[in-house]
């Protein structure tokens, strides 16, 4: 296949941020073309099914979604909003917190009020130090212009990129339950406490303060949705077709051409793979090895594995919020573990059951996993667009591994045992071969306090016509990804316009 000159512009990866490109660079008159390499679009979107039960791969809650919020206005403007099948979580609580030998859940409400109202039923002594971390997230996140839907500069943000979040949470009391409280979902980002930036805590934690939402029927919708956008608008996305080559001349991009050969010509192309991979596919003298160096040193965050599993019927009650469990001291120690140590924390995302909504048809637990404990299994690869088979050996670690980590659950949770009809996990290498990169990172690079520029990617490349978008740019996550999609698409259109369209929406 050849598609000479027939596109304005080729997006690589039907991720949310090559998907939200190519709708908001659509309904701009651009035709646009999204080539992707899976059967499913979506990327972290997809969802899949087991038992007749939709599983997420990677969007257990979103926030922002409130009338007047950041994301709700997106998506207004996307077309998705009133689209999409949405559920509250619990007012007085989207996230429990809960740790090891301390039967007390702590509660992580919506709403500013009543978030600082639940902390202090169980701090009463700190109403200071919750106030002013409330104070410092809602005052960082005014610094960042994007995520307010408004223009501005790298130099508003700059004092806020070197505060390290572990080391401001501690330090605004010397209740160390409060911090680790404060800091309990870090799964959410996979902080890490040396360098996680507050301004990655403060950028997710607001967002669900503000308003917290679960997808009913799988994340899978959003994409779904975004992808009808697209065709509509006269765009065109294809499956199965798996990037190889990005080939520039000069210093201009002529085409991506794809396993089989096919080569996509366009006037723009934007990459929405990781940003490490790109380099290598990259055919350019333009772009010099100090660069390609610098992007592909860049150190991703930590893997994930997860276990998805089937509950029985009307067995276990539904519970309106997620669960973060630590069963070690360090809430940030998570991804630091031995063959003893792990799980060392985990949460737990619950579905209801849509016939009988008082009770849980499903759960997905998710911990971290690094992916040096599959090197056995490295070179195999297996997706529903290309199968392979990893061998029994690896069935079996996971079951081994899934029951471990079930096991962690069942301690707070012993009803559960009895529930669980069936499960499955997803490790390292799922994540790997449905996502891209070599490490099955969750949410591609790490942000680095001490270094914060460097973890900073542009969307624009040393080539006149390539830019880059998706997690590894600003930040991860349906909000910090959708801000990417703005920052990029700002290089081919009229930012300021844009920003206007999507607060008129
Ligand atoms: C386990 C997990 C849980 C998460 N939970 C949440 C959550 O609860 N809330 C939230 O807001 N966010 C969550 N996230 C983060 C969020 O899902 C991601 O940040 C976001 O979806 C990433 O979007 P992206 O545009 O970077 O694309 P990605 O999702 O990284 O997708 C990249 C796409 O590019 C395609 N691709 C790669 N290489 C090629 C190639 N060579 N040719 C063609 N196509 C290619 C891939 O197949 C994929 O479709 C979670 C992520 C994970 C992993």
């Amino acid at each position: 296949m050849d598609t000479q000159q027939e596109y304005d512009v080729i997006i690589a990866g039907s991720g949310l941020g090559g998907l939200t490109c190519a709708a908001i660079l659509s309904k701009h008159g651009f035709k646009v073309c999204v080539l992707e390499k899976n059967k499913q679009i979506g990327g972290c979107l997809q969802s899949f099914s087991r038992n007749k039960t939709v599983f997420d791969s990677g969007v257990h809650y979103l926030g922002g979604l409130e009338p007047g919020q950041n994301l709700h206005q997106i998506f207004k403007y996307l077309g998705i909003l009133d689209k999409i099948k949405l559920k509250k979580l619990d007012l007085d609580s989207f996230d429990r917190v809960s740790f090891r030998d301390d039967p007390k859940e702590y509660k992580l409400a919506q709403g500013y009020d009543r978030f600082i109202a639940e902390l202090k039923n169980d701090f009463p002594s700190e109403e200071k130090a919750i106030r002013e971390y409330c104070e410092m997230l809602k005052y960082i996140c005014e610094k960042f212009p994007l995520y307010n839907l408004r223009m501005g500069g790298l130099e508003e943000k700059a004092s806020m990129l070197h505060i390290n979040a572990a080391e401001y949470i501690e330090g605004l009391s010397s209740n160390k339950r409060l911090a680790q409280v404060l800091s309990a979902n870090n799964l959410l980002y996979a902080g890490v406490r040396e360098k996680t930036p507050l301004y990655v805590h403060a950028l997710v934690l607001n967002s669900y303060i503000e308003s917290s939402w679960k997808c009913l029927d799988g994340g899978s919708q959003i994409s779904k949705w975004i992808g009808r956008v697209i065709t509509s608008n006269g765009g065109t996305i294809l499956r199965y077709q798996d990037v190889k080559r990005i080939v520039a001349e000069g210093k201009d991009v002529q085409f991506m051409e794809t396993a089989d050969g096919s080569r996509f010509y366009g006037k723009s192309f934007i990459s929405n793979i990781h940003p490490a991979v790109t380099m290598d596919i990259l055919e350019s003298d333009v772009v010099r090895q100090v660069y390609r160096n610098r992007i592909k040193n860049l150190e991703n965050t930590n893997s994930a594995f997860i276990v998805n599993a089937v509950l029985k019927p009307a067995c276990f009650p539904h519970m309106n919020y997620n669960v973060y469990y630590h069963d070690i001291e360090d809430t940030w120690g998570g991804h630091i573990y031995d063959e003893n140590s792990w799980p060392g924390n985990y949460a737990m995302f619950i579905s209801p059951d849509r016939h009988n909504p008082n009770y849980a048809n499903s759960i997905s637990v998710m911990t971290y996993m690094n992916i040096r404990e599959l090197s056995e299994w490295q070179n195999t690869y297996n997706t529903v667009a290309r199968p392979g088979n990893r061998g029994e050996d690896y069935e079996v670690f996971k079951s081994l591994k899934a029951l471990k980590l079930l096991d962690l659950v069942y301690r707070k949770y012993p009803q559960l045992k009895v529930c669980i009809e069936s499960f499955t996990a997803s490790t390292p290498l799922s994540f790997r071969d449905y996502i891209g990169g070599d490490d099955g990172t969750a949410y591609g690079i790490l942000k680095d306090c001490s270094d914060p520029f460097r973890t900073f990617i542009s969307p624009r490349t040393k080539l006149n016509n390539l830019y880059l978008t998706g997690q590894n740019l600003n930040m991860h996550g349906i909000l910090g990804v959708s801000m990417s999609a703005l920052a990029t698409c700002g290089e081919m259109i009229d930012m300021e316009q844009l920003l206007q369209e999507i607060k008129q929406a």
